[in-house]
């Protein structure tokens, strides 16, 4: 007889968020558009909701171009309590409207336990951003929620922490997570964080769960933007989050990283052509445009 040797496979201790507990990439379906997978997700809007007029022409001018999803941020973690720390409830009312009128999901960060209710009722994506990446009592409720979560890096996170955060959310119940790389903090201040492009290409490995690219919070440069929008897509990043402003220069959050209507389309362009020569299927961008 032989010898039969049994191979234990060893999960690593985000053994829910693994790719070797489960091979095939999870793909979320969100109204009328899906990300992960082969599909190619562009979420687009600007850093925070300040009016109806600008979340408005913001929304028709992303979506004109073919962005996905919609974002807008209404509570805002900002570094300075003294700077504009978003509508609220206002905004999430004002983001609501225009991804009714567009007919694009929404997205929009939490960042709190006591304001998730208020925010779960509003939006069709939760965002937990990179201050809030290792704020477990706020993760575990991300966990018990039925929408899907957009769990950024935090700016000094490990990929595996960053894995470990998705676990969280996952052992309560919620395995619909987005992950997305937004630039770590290194010794380099020419541009705010250092975009780790690598790090797309180990969480691929290492995950079943959708990676997307955020190059807004990365550089906070626009002239960034689309270079490394298209170095993304290159890599195989499942989609990109990205800053638009229908007037940068008058943004109460994030100017010099937004990009005007003008540049969001061109970037798009781009990115079309980058996925048709890498053979990506970007079947919902194609459709976008008809
Ligand atoms: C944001 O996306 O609005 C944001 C604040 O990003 P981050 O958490 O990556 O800084
Ligand atoms: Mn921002």
């Amino acid at each position: 007889m032989l010898n039969i040797v049994e191979k234990e496979i060893k999960l690593p201790s985000y053994k829910l968020a693994s790719r070797l507990s489960k091979a095939d990439d999870t793909v979320i379906k969100i109204k009328n558009t899906k990300i992960g997978g082969s599909h190619l997700t562009v979420i687009a809007g600007p850093c925070a909701v300040e009016n109806e007029y600008q979340m408005l022409s913001t929304a028709r001018a992303v979506k004109a171009a073919g962005a996905t999803i919609l974002r807008g941020g209404a509570y805002k973690p900002r570094t300075s309590p003294y700077s504009f720390q978003g509508l609220e409830e206002e905004g999430l009312r004002l983001l609501k409207m225009a991804g009714e009128l567009t007919e694009l999901p929404i997205v929009s960060e939490v960042i709190s336990t006591e304001t998730f209710d208020v925010v779960e009722q509003y939006v069709d994506i939760l965002q937990i951003g990179a201050r809030n990446m290792q704020n477990f009592p706020l993760l575990k409720r991300a966990g018990r929620s039925k929408k899907p979560i957009l769990l950024k890096r935090g700016m000094s996170a490990t990929i595996e922490e960053l894995l470990m955060a998705a676990e969280y959310i996952m052992s309560e119940g919620n395995e619909q997570i987005i992950l997305c790389e937004r630039g770590i903090r290194t010794f380099e201040t020419y541009t705010r964080n250092t975009l780790d492009l690598s790090a797309v290409l180990a969480l691929k490995e290492l995950t079943h769960l959708p990676v997307i690219v955020d190059p807004s919070h990365a550089t906070g440069r626009h002239n960034m933007i689309e270079p490394l929008a298209k170095a993304s897509v290159i890599v195989g990043a499942h989609g990109l989050m990205v800053e638009v402003h229908y007037q940068p220069e008058l943004a109460l959050c994030d100017g010099p990283q937004s990009l005007k209507p003008k540049a969001f389309e061109k970037m798009m362009q781009s990115i079309k052509q980058i996925s048709s020569i890498e053979d990506i299927s970007i079947k919902q961008l194609k459709q976008s445009k008809s």
